[in-house]
């Protein structure tokens, strides 16, 4: 039930976009509260691995999870969970285990739009954690960090070297990084890296939430570090939640949300609306023929939309 609901809500039929308007109105108000987790770092990081390994444990200790994934070239979108299932195996089959797919839409506001929807999705279901898996490259990580109570940075045990090379950006985002590959001859080089990233992080403004960011080491293949990872996990949620950061900052994401709405609607007016699409064309024409100037075309188009 669902994956079909997912399934209506990122269609873009209007009859499906009714139905979805609906189902979100019925889910909205349910007030469970999922743990919402971030999970970012670079293709080959080991996300999937890690997921697999973490997700695990949480379902061995009677925990549910769902795993969602944002960037349409998401690893766990490669196929390889209808495929071969060499992904995410100890999960995937699990009963108290969901796992979707990135969303079909491609655009990054699109699948945005829909991870959103489906987390309200999965948390009115029940999950006790919802993973929302993304590529460390890009913008969806600030999309994603608006989306989660805490965002979790896999790094590789070179990244002390190549902390040049990580976005200061995406740094920043983290509640708490973890060098992830920390297994035999790796070893040495993780905790390396650890102090590293300890260091640089230092140079960094604290957070508004007083949070000191840990850096761990662990392996997900040899599953070794996750209980610390869990149980950092769970000092985070506890300090947030004494603090009030946690239902300040689930606040600020709704009105996050709500603007992004409101532009998501106007883009989807000026796609669905026959007279404005029609105008737009025009507009792009006599912007391509220098009749008139970016700025005063997008001020025309807005007039006509607000009348
Ligand atoms: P993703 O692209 O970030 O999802 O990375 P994957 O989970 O697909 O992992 C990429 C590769 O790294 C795979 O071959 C994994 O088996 C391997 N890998 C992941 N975690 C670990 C780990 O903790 N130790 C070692 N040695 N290899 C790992």
């Amino acid at each position: 039930m669902l994956s079909k609901s997912i399934t209506i809500i990122e269609s873009t039929k209007t009859e499906d976009r009714i139905v979805a308007q609906e189902i979100l109105e019925a889910c909205l108000p349910i007030t469970n509260t999922s743990r919402r987790v971030g999970i970012s770092g670079a293709p080959g990081a080991g996300k999937s691995t890690f997921i697999d390994a973490f997700g695990s444990m949480l379902l061995n200790s009677n925990k549910s999870i769902a795993v969602l994934a944002v960037d349409p070239s998401s690893t766990i979108s490669k196929g390889s969970i209808l495929g071969d299932k060499t992904r995410m195996e100890q999960i995937v089959n699990h009963p108290n285990c969901f796992i979707r797919p990135s969303a079909s839409n491609n655009t990054l506001g699109g699948v945005a739009r829909h991870t959103r929807e489906a987390i309200v999705l999965c948390e009115a279901f029940g999950f006790d954690y919802i993973f929302v898996e993304t590529v460390g490259v890009g913008q969806s990580e600030t999309m994603v960090k608006k989306m989660v109570d805490v965002f979790l940075l896999l790094l590789l045990p070179n990244s002390g070297d190549e902390l040049q090379g990580i976005k200061r950006g995406i740094m920043e985002m983290a509640d708490i990084v973890l060098i992830n590959k920390a297994d035999g001859m790796n070893s040495s080089l993780a905790k390396t890296a650890a102090a590293q990233v300890k260091m640089a992080l230092h140079l960094f403004a604290a957070n508004e939430n007083n949070w000191t960011i840990p850096v761990l080491t662990l392996s997900s293949l040899e599953k070794t570090g996750l209980e610390e990872v869990k149980s950092r996990v769970d000092s985070y949620f506890l300090q947030m939640e004494s603090s009030g950061y946690f239902t300040k900052n689930r606040t600020t994401q709704q009105i996050h949300w709500f603007e992004e709405e409101i532009v998501q609607s106007i883009l989807s007016h000026l796609e669905e609306n026959s007279k404005t699409k029609k105008l737009r064309d025009e507009l792009i024409k006599q912007i391509e023929s220098n009749q008139i100037d970016p700025v005063s075309a997008a001020e025309k188009i807005t007039k006509s939309i607000l009348k």
